[in-house]
C-alpha cells in the first residue's frame, strides 16, 4: 500500500489531535488512526437522548496556568468562564446530612463545626500559619496544638481517607505514603476547586473544538480504524501497512497493548459511569458533589452546571462508581496505578518501544501516568516543535 503521509498518530485524544494539529501546519501530511467513532478522546463530550450536553467518559473542566497551551487551544474555540466548585456531602451527627466546600476550607470548618466555633479554629489556623496558605494535614498532624492536630485527623476521616478507598480500592497509605501527606487545608474562603488563572469550558463544547482542531488539508482522520491493525513491531524495523515507515509514528493508546501484553498487562482503575435524567431544572445545585463517607459511588456530576445549558424540566447527571480494570473488551484503563513496581513494568515496554527510533508514546495511556488535560496538549505541542526541528 501506497504511503501518503509523513506521520502516522494513533489516537485523537489531546495526545493525538493537538500533535496533529501542530506537524500539519508545519507542513507534515498526518494520518489519524482513531480506533472509537468519534475524536476527542476521553474529553468527547455529545447530546444525550434528553438534549442535554454530557461527557461520555466522565466530567472535564479545563483549568490551566499555561498561557501558551490556552492561546494556542482558544484558535479552536471560545470559552464559557465556568469556575469549579465541589462540596463534600457528608452524614451529620443528627441524622441528617450536610455540605461543605472541598478542598477543605475556612467555610468548610464553620459547617463542620458551628459558626462560632469553626470562626475560633479558623483563626487559631490563620494565626499559626498565615491566611490564604495551604496547609497540608501532615502539617496540621505535626502542630503540637492538640487541637489543630485533631482537625487533621477529621479531615482526614471526613473528606479523603473513605472517598480514596472508594477510588483507589486501597488505603491513601498503600498507594503512595505522601498522598497524605499532600491532602491540603486551605486557610481561605475562596471555594473554587480549582484557583488557575485561566478557567473554563469550551463554550460549544469540547468535541466540536476537536474537530475544528483536525480540519486541515494535511491531515486524514480515519475513525474506527485500530492502529494496531496498521503497525507491525514485531521486526527490527517499524512498518506500516506491511511496508517499512520511517515517518514519525505517535502512539497515544496503551503500551501494555501496543506489545500484545507480553510482560503481562499494566495495572489499571477503571469507572462505571450510570447516567441518569431527571424531570427537574436542577438536581443538586452544584456541578460536582462528592460522597465522601458513604454511598457506593465517589461523586455525582450534573452537566448543565458544567456546561451552562439552559434546558428547563430536564436534567442529567452522573454517578462515579471505581473499580479494579480488568482488561475485558468495553472496558476502559481510565486512571494508572502508579507504583514502583507497576513503573518498572512499564519500564520494560518502554525499552521496546525505545527500539524503534521514529515510534513516540505520548499521553497518558501511552506513558502511564496521569495528564490534566492542558499538561497532556503542553507535551504535544513540545513533542510537535522537537520534530519539526528535527
Ligand atoms: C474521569 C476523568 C475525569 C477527568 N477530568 C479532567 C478534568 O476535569 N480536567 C483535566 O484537565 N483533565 C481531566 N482528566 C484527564 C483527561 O482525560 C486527560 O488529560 C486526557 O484524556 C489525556 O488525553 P490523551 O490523548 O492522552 O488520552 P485519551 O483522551 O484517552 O485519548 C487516547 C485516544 O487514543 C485512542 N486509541 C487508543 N489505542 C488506539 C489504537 N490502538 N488505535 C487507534 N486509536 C487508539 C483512544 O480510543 C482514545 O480516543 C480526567 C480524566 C478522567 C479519567
Amino acid at each position: 500500500m501506497e504511503q501518503t503521509f509523513d506521520v502516522l498518530i494513533a489516537g485523537a485524544g489531546y495526545a493525538g489531535a493537538v500533535c496533529a494539529r501542530s506537524l500539519a501546519e508545519g507542513g507534515k501530511r498526518v494520518l489519524v488512526l482513531e480506533r472509537r467513532g468519534h475524536v476527542g478522546g476521553n474529553a468527547y463530550d455529545c447530546p444525550d437522548e434528553a438534549g442535554v450536553l454530557i461527557h461520555q467518559y466522565g466530567p472535564h473542566i479545563f483549568h490551566t496556568n499555561d498561557s501558551r497551551v490556552f492561546a494556542w487551544l482558544s484558535r479552536f474555540t471560545q470559552w464559557r468562564d465556568y469556575q469549579h466548585r465541589v462540596v463534600a456531602d457528608i452524614p451529620d451527627e443528627k441524622g441528617g446530612r450536610m455540605r461543605y466546600p472541598v478542598p477543605f476550607n475556612l467555610t468548610s470548618l464553620e459547617t463542620a463545626f458551628g459558626p462560632e466555633e469553626g470562626k475560633r479554629l479558623g483563626d487559631k489556623l490563620i494565626a499559626a500559619y498565615g491566611a490564604e496558605k495551604k496547609v497540608t494535614i501532615l502539617e496540621l498532624r505535626q502542630n503540637p496544638d492538640s487541637e489543630i492536630s485533631a482537625l487533621a485527623d477529621y479531615v482526614y476521616e471526613h473528606v479523603f481517607v473513605h472517598y480514596t478507598m472508594k477510588q483507589w480500592g486501597q488505603k491513601p497509605e498503600d498507594i503512595d505514603p505522601n498522598t497524605t501527606a499532600r491532602v491540603p487545608v486551605f486557610l481561605s474562603r475562596d471555594d473554587r476547586y480549582f484557583q488557575d488563572a485561566c478557567q473554563g469550558m469550551p463554550l460549544e463544547g469540547y468535541t466540536p473544538m476537536f474537530q475544528k482542531m483536525l480540519d486541515h488539508p494535511n491531515i486524514k482522520v480515519e475513525l474506527g480504524v485500530d492502529a494496531l491493525e496498521r503497525l507491525d513491531l514485531s521486526g527490527d524495523v517499524l512498518k506500516v501497512d506491511g511496508v517499512p515507515f520511517e515517518g514519525e509514528v505517535i502512539y497515544t493508546g496503551q503500551a501494555d497493548e501496543l506489545f500484545r501484553f507480553q510482560y503481562g498487562p499494566l495495572p489499571y482503575r477503571t469507572l462505571d459511569f450510570r447516567f441518569e435524567t431527571l424531570e427537574k431544572d436542577d438536581f443538586q445545585g452544584y456541578g460536582t458533589v462528592n460522597y465522601t463517607v458513604d454511598q457506593d459511588y465517589t461523586r455525582i456530576t450534573e452537566f448543565k452546571h458544567l456546561t451552562g445549558q439552559v434546558l428547563p424540566g430536564k436534567t442529567t447527571i452522573v454517578k462515579e462508581y471505581s473499580r479494579a480494570y480488568g482488561g475485558i473488551l468495553g472496558e476502559i484503563p481510565y486512571y494508572a496505578i502508579i507504583n514502583p513496581e507497576n513503573n518498572a513494568l512499564y519500564g520494560q515496554y518502554k525499552a521496546l518501544a525505545d527500539r524503534f527510533p521514529n515510534l513516540h508514546l505520548l499521553g497518558r495511556l501511552a506513558e502511564y501516568k496521569y495528564y490534566n488535560m492542558d499538561a497532556i496538549a503542553g507535551r504535544a505541542l513540545d513533542l510537535a516543535e522537537t520534530l519539526l526541528a528535527k
